[in-house]
């Protein structure tokens, strides 16, 4: 086992900042008092609860009554959708979303199907972009909602949000995105993209688990989730998570506070590591397109390769990655969105997920590829496959 950690998987999780669990502290001890009492101590942690809020609706150009706090992505995503399926079923059962949605998006679709729900699962194409095309095809009288991500989770492709706000809009159809992955990592406003309502987590920008927020515009008529309390205006009934609150509160704050120098840092550590990967190993494929991306984003296939293998050696040298999202991983199913973009099983099955932090330095990255020049040498090494390949290429 190697001494060293270096921890490369920011998509599926990322350290609670140390700013972020200082901010919470105060709200599990001294000052636990319920938002909802009418007394002067509940009070305070009213106001930090709002303060949380404005800071957040703020963040993508939103109304504070906007702002709904949930128990994070999956839970916004399920709201929104089954929301919005509920309250619009006398207009119509259709709903669109795409083949590369997370499975808060995918599954909700699903179950909605068996309660008799019609769901259009858009294509993308290689590099893993909706067509827009086919969604205007795709829309019906009776569509009533359009979900599509707001950048991919494992490739890391940003969709063309804006414009299919604007087609949502012109038909008259809610839009909902799932932004976990997006929200606090690239910039985002509500109005200039047609937004209609929008997922987002604390856990994936350096917050805590277990807290998210579903932002609704005003006039949607989605209604309640959680049925009890008044809290959220009865929308989402529930005893607040007021340390939750307060550190995603904070984490969007610092997020928000370093947004494009992070950006620029990250998208130059990410396309180090593609140009190196590229270069030094044979046989590889950058999954996702490399300019319209998450800037802490990686995705390579590595052909004669099993992403397994190729995570638990890279485990042995204390470097966490991923295969996919870690919600598919444990099955040995190859990615769907990988295959979405048209990858046969065999290549999809070779692919490595990096996704940086902020403290990423190049040093790690440097490390990174080296052990994985080594890796990949040794599994192919191992490969009657790559042996039958590289002979056929010689001849
Ligand atoms: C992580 C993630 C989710 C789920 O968020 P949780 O807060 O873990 O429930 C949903 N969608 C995307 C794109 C994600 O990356």
């Amino acid at each position: 086992m190697s001494d060293k950690f270096i921890y490369l998987d920011n998509a599926a999780t990322t350290k609670t900042s140390p700013e972020v669990f200082e901010a919470m502290k105060p709200y599990f001890s001294e000052l636990y008092g319920n938002p909802s009492s009418i007394y002067a101590f509940g009070g305070k942690a009213k106001a930090v609860v709002e303060e949380a809020r404005e800071i957040i609706a703020d963040s993508i150009g939103a109304k504070t009554n906007e702002i709904y706090f949930t128990g994070g992505g999956s839970e916004s995503d399920n709201w929104a959708i089954i929301g919005a399926a509920e309250a619009y079923k006398s207009k119509g059962r259709h709903i669109i979303t795409s083949k590369i949605e997370h499975h808060g998006v995918l599954h909700t679709c699903k179950y909605l199907e068996k309660n008799g729900y019609e769901v259009t699962y858009l294509n993308v194409d290689e590099k893993g972009f909706v067509d827009i095309e086919e969604l205007k095809r795709a829309i019906r009288p009776e569509t009533i909602l359009i979900t599509i991500m707001y950048a991919n989770n494992e490739i890391g492709t940003i969709e063309p949000v804006a414009e299919i706000g604007r087609i949502a809009k012109e038909h008259g159809i809610l839009f909902h995105t799932d932004a976990v992955q997006a929200y606090g990592h690239i910039p985002i406003n509500v109005d200039n993209e047609n937004i209609d309502m929008l997922s987002a987590s604390a856990h994936k920008l350096n917050g805590p688990k277990g807290i998210g927020f579903l932002y609704i515009r005003k006039g949607v008529k989605i209604g309640s989730y959680i049925h009890g309390g008044g809290q959220e205006r009865s929308r989402r009934a529930g005893t607040h998570n007021v340390p939750g609150i307060v550190g995603f509160g904070k984490a969007a704050e610092l997020a928000l506070s370093n947004m494009e120098d992070r950006i620029k840092k990250q998208t130059e550590l990410r396309d180090y590591f593609i140009k190196r990967v590229t270069e030094e190993i044979k046989y590889v494929r950058i999954n996702g397109d490399l300019t319209k991306r998450l800037p802490n984003n990686i995705n390579v296939c590595f052909r004669f390769i099993e992403g397994e293998s190729m995570l638990i050696l890279l485990d042995m040298n204390g470097i966490c990655a991923s295969s996919g999202s870690a919600c598919t991983s444990g099955s040995l199913d190859p990615s769907h969105v990988l295959l979405a973009l048209g990858l046969p099983h065999e290549i999809a099955h070779g692919s490595l997920r990096i996704t940086l932090s902020q403290e990423t330095v190049k040093e790690d990255l440097d490390y990174v590829v080296d052990k994985l020049k080594e890796i990949v040498d040794r599994l192919r090494s191992m490969s009657p496959l790559y042996e039958d390949f590289v002979q056929k290429e010689e001849r």
